[in-house]
């Protein structure tokens, strides 16, 4: 539900054009083909992607031998959904982890794409399942981040290991992790500065963090997740690839989905980041995070 929910605006913008375009014409030739292939570019769904769901739609068009335009929605679900779910898309699996083992997952991204707000929600998605949860403030270097962090801890009931605004952000790290060891912790989830003006800067500093972490658990971080905000269309693009030559990056969090008709963009970021989306944010709430599933994503444009 919520996931249908959140796809709202890209439903009703991209949908109901393609609905239009089918009602429009009868037969199926080069000029629908055309036609639903500029759609498919406007709502973001990416080149490469719409390229190969072309190829297999006129496949099986012509397999199944199709007079008219009936049914061709279908077709493209099943084709999006075909293209879609190949590969591993969920999160570490906690209940995988040796007994007693922190996991820890590190949280990458430019300010202001929804960050802070996504670690609150997985918090919360942990602790529903039952784990304890603590959160690392690494970032350091934004004013505010800190008490931003702190205010979701206290919202999900997650301690917050911080330091003054300006200190080091690894030895944050190294803090968080002694006290999640003492206190027997399931999940840490640190959050890190997002700044992208200096691209060695980035990389350095999350290489030190990185190693920090290493040092103390050393499959750690089990998860690099990258933030990125789905209403910034193609520029989330440029900043994934940015973060993926600074650090490696585990999977995807796409934000503010709901903010957005162009919610194809989530399709053109796993086809040429080849980094899986492992979740959408689909609004500012605690439970508004929600695991990423081709199938109902596509689904869902259609439903
Ligand atoms: P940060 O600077 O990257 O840590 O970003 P924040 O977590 O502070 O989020 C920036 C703004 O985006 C806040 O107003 C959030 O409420 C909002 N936001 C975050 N995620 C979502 C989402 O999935 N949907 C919507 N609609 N808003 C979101």
């Amino acid at each position: 539900q919520k996931f249908k929910a959140g796809l709202a605006k890209t439903r009703d913008s991209f949908t109901s054009k393609v609905n239009d375009l089918v009602a429009r014409y009868r037969k199926v030739d080069e000029d629908f083909f055309e036609e639903l292939e500029d759609l498919l570019l406007q709502a973001d769904v990416g080149i490469e992607t719409v390229m190969e769901l072309m190829d297999k739609l006129r496949f099986e068009v012509q397999r199944k031998n199709m007079k008219d335009t009936n049914g061709i929605q279908a077709i493209i679900s099943e084709k999006l959904v075909e293209i879609y779910e190949r590969g591993e898309e969920d999160l570490i699996d906690l209940n995988m982890q040796p007994k007693g083992e922190l996991t820890v997952i590190l949280f990458v991204g430019v300010n202001g794409v929804g960050k802070t707000t996504t670690i609150g929600k997985l918090a919360h998605r942990f602790k529903q399942e039952g784990r304890s949860v603590m959160l690392a403030a690494g970032d350091t270097f934004r004013a505010g981040a800190i008490d931003q962090l702190q205010v979701w801890g206290d919202r999900v009931g997650a301690e917050v290991v911080k330091q003054s605004e300006g200190s080091d952000p690894a030895a944050v790290m190294f803090d968080a992790i002694q006290a999640a060891k003492k206190r027997g912790v399931d999940v840490l989830i640190c959050d890190t500065a997002g700044r992208l003006q200096n691209k060695v800067n980035l990389m350095n500093e999350l290489e030190k963090v990185k190693r920090v972490i290493s040092r103390e658990i050393p499959d750690a971080p089990h998860e690099v997740l990258l933030a990125l905000d789905a209403t910034t269309g193609q520029n989330a693009l440029v900043q994934a690839k940015i973060f993926k030559e600074a650090t490696d990056v585990s999977g995807i969090v796409l934000t503010k989905l709901d903010g957005t008709a162009k919610g194809g963009i989530v399709l053109a970021i796993r086809q040429q980041l080849n980094i899986p989306v492992k979740f959408v944010g689909l609004g500012e709430q605690m439970d508004d995070l929600q695991p990423f599933d081709a199938e109902r994503y596509v689904y869902g444009l259609f439903a």
